[in-house]
């Protein structure tokens, strides 16, 4: 049983798809999908050895193996060309350790045609890599679980260039245009952080700082926002 959070990654990786999942600790997503019948082939790759070996030892328990390959590698190195993985999912890091992994492993993000990314924060990061990469939005989904709020970015390959303004980049155009419950409340806390924040920069009276100027520039993106 996947938490709310796995499972709406998981809805969207396509029927039948050769999923590659990156940073796959228990290797619980692959397994569902593979165990669902909603994959025909599956990756799961780890750069850790504990959470490899958890992997390795979920995959055999379920008798996965011939669908499920677990292997013990850095980011998009997992992926081998005779794969044919055509959607990769990386859910439960941070939006920079996910642009970090996709920025590096291009050579294997051909034939790629799905990304889904769950980052726990800053997918601001994430969209502005799938903006500059030719990879375009084609789905948001934002939820809580367990105290926490999870966003869920789904790209698709694309041929023409897309371009995100600002607060799409940093909202989620299709989360921007939904303005859920979730989101609202998301933002009404993240507008409270980046308040104390500059309140915390303004009493220590140093000088004007970059810093400053991009919390001062959030501040009116959430204002903007919440209105
Ligand atoms: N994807 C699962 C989920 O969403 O529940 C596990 C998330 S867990 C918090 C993050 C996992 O990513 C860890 O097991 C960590 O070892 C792995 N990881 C971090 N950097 C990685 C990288 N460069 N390549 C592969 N795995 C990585």
């Amino acid at each position: 049983h996947l938490s709310k959070r796995l499972a709406t990654v998981g809805a969207f990786v396509p029927a039948g798809a050769r999923v590659a999942d990156i940073g796959s600790d228990h290797a619980y997503l692959p397994a569902n999908l593979a165990l669902n019948h909603q994959i025909s082939y599956a990756v799961a790759g780890e750069v850790v050895k504990g959470p490899f070996e958890n992997a390795q030892h979920e995959i055999k328990k379920l008798a996965l193996t011939t669908i499920v390959q677990t292997r013990l590698a850095d980011g998009l190195a997992a992926i081998q060309p005779a794969d044919q993985i055509d959607t990769i999912t990386i859910a439960g890091m941070g939006g920079p350790l996910i642009r970090h992994i996709l920025a590096t492993g291009e050579a294997q993000l051909i034939g790629v045609k799905r990304l889904v990314l769950q980052p726990n924060v800053g997918a601001e990061t994430v969209r502005d890599w799938l903006m500059t990469h030719q990879f375009k939005l084609v789905a948001e989904r934002i939820l809580a679980e367990d105290g926490h709020t999870y966003e869920v970015l789904v790209a698709d390959r694309t041929t023409t260039a897309v371009t995100y303004s600002a607060a799409e980049l940093l909202f989620g155009p299709y989360l921007l245009a939904e303005k859920s419950p979730v989101f609202v409340e998301k933002w009404q806390h993240e507008l409270q952080r980046a308040q104390a924040a500059v309140q915390q920069m303004q009493q220590a009276k140093v000088a004007p700082t970059a810093h400053l100027d991009a919390a001062q520039a959030k501040i009116a993106l959430i204002k903007g926002v919440l209105e």
